[in-house]
């Protein structure tokens, strides 16, 4: 079950020998002539934590129209650092209180914020008001009202907005997406995601603190389970109720530890996700009317794995999924191609997020949704 497209198998796999970070801080692409289309947009990443250095940085070393040009830290240690490792000039170096002042620097096209959730309005906000294309990293924001401040101001400032989704450039959630829109098992009746870990580190870590998190295991991981049910059906929910779980208050206590919820689709297709910070989980399962979908490990950096109901694996190559989110919205500025994760996503998956609070405050009650086809991206 190998169906290989742009998103799937493309050129950057014939580049790798060229994935040093040096090559990485070259603004031309590789190989692909001059104009406008060869420049590689130059990102800034605002917060320098573990996502950025384990994930984003080392994807954009091998990105083919984007490369990492510039950093926005709070703690001056690190910049020496990254200016090193990652050929950054002193004058694409950035802390919070002078972050306004990119708006001199061009060489800088696309801030991607990367800082606690309670953070990503404000950062999101600036970079636009600083003329910067925007990647906000997931949950979008914590709060429906803030999705729309952040919307507001990139469409005001004329400039582009993403949420860091990098399972919609990922190959094997696109097959998913295929299989399900060409019907290759008949209707989907049913699907069920999990995406949820043990947490045991320090109490005090902003995951676990709802100032700065928003919430737990729903805002952390449970949005990941709120975008299978989605593209394993193909259309959003009509309604959610929903169920909170706790067996270790006394390391929770200020966020959720798990979150079970039931979505009822348009076509009578029944979704469940489980998301928890107290036990591993990370599989979609998409029930057919002739067979079925299954993604097992689903939502992690991948390699991921899959197979289906006829015996067949689900199986391609691995790339960075960072590399390949960012190089797709870097084509979108540069081109106009699609873009896999626009801000109404991250908007509409924070519509089910409160809706999914508001079924717990409520006792589990059914809360109706009126999203039509928000965020769904055909791809
Ligand atoms: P982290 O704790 O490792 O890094 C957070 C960064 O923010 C650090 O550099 C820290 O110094 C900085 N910071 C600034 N103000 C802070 C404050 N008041 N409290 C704590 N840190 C502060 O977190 P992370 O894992 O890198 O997550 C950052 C963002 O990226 C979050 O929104 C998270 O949901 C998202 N994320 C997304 C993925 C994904 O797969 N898309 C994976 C991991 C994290």
């Amino acid at each position: 079950m190998k169906s290989i497209s742009r998103r799937t198998f493309n050129s950057k796999f014939s580049k790798g020998v060229l994935g040093t970070a040096l090559m990485a801080n070259a603004p031309l692409a590789c190989g692909m002539g001059t104009g406008q289309n060869s420049k590689k947009l130059g990102i800034a990443l605002v917060g320098l934590g573990s996502y950025s250095g384990g994930q984003l940085a080392p994807g954009l070393v091998n990105a083919q129209h984007c490369y990492l040009a510039g950093i926005v830290t709070g703690t001056p240690a690190k910049e020496n650092i990254w200016m090193e490792r990652y050929n950054i000039p002193q004058a694409n170096v950035y802390n919070y209180e002078n972050f306004d002042t990119i708006a001199n620097n061009d060489a800088i096209d696309i801030v991607y914020v990367v800082l606690p959730n309670s953070m990503h309005a404000d950062f999101c906000i600036r970079a636009a008001k600083a003329g910067k294309h925007v990647i906000c990293e997931k949950p979008m924001a914590v709060s429906v009202a803030e999705c729309d401040a952040i919307i507001a101001a990139c469409a005001s400032a004329g400039v582009k907005l993403s949420v860091g989704y990098r399972m919609q450039s990922d190959a094997y959630t696109n097959e998913v997406k295929r299989l399900v829109r060409e019907k290759t098992f008949g209707d989907v009746n049913y699907v069920s995601s999990d995406a949820s870990y043990i947490s045991r580190g320090n109490p005090d870590q902003w995951r676990l603190n709802r100032a700065l998190s928003g919430g737990g295991a729903l805002m952390n991981m449970g949005v990941y389970s709120i975008q299978s049910n989605i593209y394993g059906t193909g259309t959003n929910p009509i309604s959610v109720s929903a169920q909170e779980f706790s067996t270790r208050p006394e390391y929770f206590k200020d966020t959720d530890e798990t979150i079970t919820a039931q979505m009822e689709f348009p076509n009578g297709t029944v979704g469940h996700m489980y998301t928890s910070h107290n036990a591993n989980g990370n599989r979609l399962y998409v029930g057919c009317t002739k067979g079925w979908i299954e993604l097992n490990p689903c939502h992690s950096y991948g390699p991921l794995a899959g197979r289906t109901s006829d015996g067949k694996e689900i199986s391609f190559p691995h790339q960075s999924q960072q590399m390949l989110q960012m190089d797709d919205f870097a084509e979108h500025i540069k081109s106009g191609s699609t873009n896999f994760a626009p801000g109404e996503m991250g908007k509409r998956d924070m519509i089910i997020v409160e809706a999914i609070y508001k079924s717990i405050r409520e006792g589990g009650k059914t809360i109706a949704l009126d999203l039509g086809n928000m965020g769904i991206v055909q791809s």
